[in-house]
């Protein structure tokens, strides 16, 4: 029986096509139309707006944004098995999809997208992490985009979301709330993948915030958040110890006490000791 889309059911694309998962490209599909069309709902109001999807494998989450209205949908994909099964759902939508083969990572967008721009993808855990930091991380603000709706292994969305004092607070918490809000949105559990991931995962959903939460150069935020929470246990007059020689007088100034670690501090202190670190405070 067709999907609602008068499509065919994603069982049949991946049979047609040969699409046996890989798990070096990190290949879990979601099949259910209706849990894909959940995720396009939760990216927002798609009607006024271009939407760049990474990794669409067979294409069930490229077609939930579509039948949701998406103006314009630019796919990037690694995988080249999956090219004729996004064809098909490019020619059922005429127009609407484009679909680009290549790394995520390297792959150049410039003019393929117009404003404003809603970013949804369902990545391999490595690639959407690193994505994501890119993505919070542009010298200038506001970003290309407005919005990032991306799933991620519940423990990272956790990561995301979390607050100072809590045990998964660090790097990503302080970038991501830095410059977005960040909310989870939906929880699955491993059975709504085929082949199901060993782990449960949610959709992270961030939107832009217009300026950023506190003023700070995005370099030197990443570079304070990388040494604080790569060691994590220490106290920070330690862990930032290679940042600066005069990293005490520079926690002391902006009023975080140098024997603290790392997950104490919240957000606007780490904002203020990057602008301590560019002598900008
Ligand atoms: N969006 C589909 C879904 O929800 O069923 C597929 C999700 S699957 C978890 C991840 C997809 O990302 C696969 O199609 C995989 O080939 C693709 N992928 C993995 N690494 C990628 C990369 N670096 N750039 C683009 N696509 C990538």
């Amino acid at each position: 029986m067709a999907a609602l889309d008068g499509l065919p059911p994603l069982r049949d694309v991946i049979a047609t096509h040969g699409l046996s998962a890989k798990k070096a490209l990190g290949q879990n599909f979601i099949l259910d139309l209706n849990i894909t069309a959940r995720i396009a709902r939760a990216a927002g109001d798609l009607t006024a707006c271009d939407v760049l999807e990474v990794g669409p494998g067979p294409g069930g989450l490229t077609r939930g944004l579509l039948a949701e209205g998406a103006r314009k949908v630019v796919a990037v994909e690694k995988d080249a098995r999956c090219l004729p099964a996004l064809a098909e759902v490019a020619a059922h939508y005429p127009g609407r999809l484009e679909v680009i083969e290549g790394d995520a990572l390297a792959v150049d967008l410039s003019g393929r997208l117009t404003a404003p721009v809603r970013v949804v993808a369902n990545l391999p855990y490595n690639v959407g992490t690193e994505l994501l930091v890119r993505w919070l991380t542009p010298p200038e603000w506001p970003p290309f985009w407005i919005s990032l709706t991306l799933m991620f292994q519940r423990e990272v969305a956790q990561r995301i979301t979390a607050q100072a004092g809590d045990d998964a607070y660090g790097r990503l918490a302080i970038l991501a709330q830095w410059r977005a809000t960040p909310r989870i949105v939906l929880d699955l559990p491993p059975q709504a993948f085929v082949p199901p991931p060993k782990v449960s995962s949610a959709v992270v959903h961030l939107d832009a915030l217009p300026a950023p939460r506190f003023p700070a150069r995005a370099r030197t935020l990443a570079l304070v958040t990388a040494a604080a929470f790569g060691q994590r246990r220490k106290m920070l007059r330690s862990s930032l110890k290679s940042l600066s020689p005069d990293i005490e007088a520079h926690l002391v100034a902006v009023g975080i006490p140098p024997t603290e670690r790392a997950e104490q501090v919240p957000l606007e202190g780490f904002c203020a000791l990057a602008r301590s670190l560019d002598g900008n405070d």
